[in-house]
């Protein structure tokens, strides 16, 4: 147990270790945690060998080597090819088994892989025909879940729909329907944590302890990175920013308030703004507004900057909850970043309560990153961890009604 927690602030991409859990941890969720760190430091460095595995890890040999087992067995991981040596033993080296395959759907209000309909079931079924026509396409791989980012907050135990304002599928069971259908492990996760998560994976977090990671899309979505841990909180609606009231005078947001942050920093805030400056040509999309922006149309500048600056005037809220050290933006604005980046930046250094602004970015997958991180939580999902951290959860609930 001390042994994973050692590890963690050598080992590229450990984000998951929490020190205070990990005090608590009975012996068996102690081995669920040192196989998420071998998992981990395999994914990052492979290909990798076992005594290199031990020596990442802290932990001993012994421990790795039955680890290594297990992860074969599960098919996560394959030996792969022997490293040459001047003299001694040659170890065989071990990576991720790339046959594993994890089928992923990135839901949006107004697309998705597939144009999507407002009913969930027909969008659903367009979804499922897609997946199962690649399934067969790729019959030598072994497909081990489906990995779906959602619009909304999603409730991590229960994997329900808590709040998705702008899709307005109502109560459907979207894991159901995939699970019937595909036969598979599915997980569904909000798609700012997924964002969140793929960075933090691909290792462009390192040393970086405190994150916010902001969507702007059709709506404005969060997700919050502190002390280290993707902090998600009851029911999965930690991070929702986007629904703050920013002036109750405002236009109607989906969530049934006025005036919330994502009605004049969203991308179809930037829509409303094109359309009241040219009222005849109001039927383009967020891309076409992008392209006309980049070149040079006066109208869609002016519609850009202006929720630019709302997006950096909202970073209050942020930098005033959370003082983050890195604050980054996924989605449709981050295409023409160079431009809009220092409109936000401005608005951010010019609302900071006191201290340095924090570091400004964008993920670096673009419309991939919501992909990536659905695959990413199927991964983690199928890991002891996290259930070991769930009944945890349950078993200590000091404000219960019942104590
Ligand atoms: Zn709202």
């Amino acid at each position: 147990m001390k042994s994973s927690a050692r590890s963690a602030p050598t080992t590229r991409g450990i984000k998951r270790i929490d020190l205070a859990y990990v005090q608590l941890a009975t012996s068996e969720s102690a081995r669920d945690i040192n196989r998420d760190v071998v998992l981990e430091i395999i994914r990052s460095q492979q290909p990798v060998s076992r005594a290199d595995l031990a020596r990442a890890s802290g932990l001993q040999p012994s421990t790795v080597s039955s680890i290594v087992e297990q992860l074969i067995a599960e098919k996560w991981v394959k030996e792969g090819a022997i490293e040459r040596r001047p003299r001694g033993r040659h170890p065989t080296l071990l990576a991720l088994n790339d046959g594993l395959v994890i089928l992923t759907a990135d839901i949006r209000p107004k697309q998705a892989i597939v144009p999507l309909v407002s009913e969930p079931e027909s969008a659903i079924n367009k979804i499922i025909s897609c997946m199962k026509a690649m399934r067969a396409d790729h019959s030598n791989r072994s497909f081990e879940g489906v990995g779906i980012s959602m619009p909304g907050r999603v409730d991590s135990e229960s994997q329900s729909l808590i709040l998705a304002p702008n899709l307005k599928w109502g109560s459907y069971n979207i894991k159901g329907a995939f699970e019937k259908e595909m036969r598979l492990q599915v997980e569904l996760t909000n798609a700012a944590n997924a964002a969140l998560l793929a960075e933090l994976w691909s290792g462009r977090l390192d040393g970086i302890r405190n994150a916010v990671l902001i969507t702007v899309s059709e709506g404005v979505g969060g997700a919050i990175l502190a002390n280290g841990q993707i902090v998600t909180s009851r029911s999965g609606l930690a991070g929702e920013f986007g629904h703050s009231p920013i002036d109750p005078t405002g236009p109607l947001c989906g969530c049934g308030q006025h005036g919330c942050w994502e009605v004049f920093a969203s991308s179809n805030a930037a829509l409303r703004y094109y359309a009241e400056i040219c009222p005849e040509k109001a039927s383009v999309t967020i891309h076409e507004l992008l392209r006309l922006a980049e070149e040079g149309d006066p109208a869609a500048l002016a519609a850009l900057t202006r929720q630019a600056t709302w997006l950096g005037r909202g970073l209050r809220l942020v930098t005033a909850a959370l003082a983050p050290e890195v604050i980054l933006f996924a989605g449709d604005i981050t295409t023409s970043w160079a431009r809009f980046g220092p409109v936000i930046q401005a608005e951010l250094e010019a609302t900071m309560l006191a201290g340095d602004a924090p570091q400004l970015g964008i993920t670096n997958d673009g419309e991939f990153a919501r992909l990536r991180g659905a695959a990413a939580v199927v991964l983690q999902r199928h890991s002891g961890y996290q259930r070991s951290r769930l009944k945890a959860a349950k078993d200590k609930t000091p404000y219960s009604a019942s104590s």
